[in-house]
């Protein structure tokens, strides 16, 4: 999961020789981590 650095949209699938963002043809994206829930104990 990739990220636009410019319109903000996640890119989902990225080709492998053109790494642009397919809403706005913009080149910088930024790979964005999904959250891992873990459980934290606070006692
Ligand atoms: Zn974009």
């Amino acid at each position: 999961m990739y990220k636009c650095g410019k319109c903000k949209k996640e890119v989902k699938a990225l080709d492998q020789k053109f790494t642009r963002c397919p809403h706005c043809g913009w080149r910088v994206l930024y790979k964005a981590r999904q959250p891992i829930a873990k459980e934290v104990s606070t006692d």
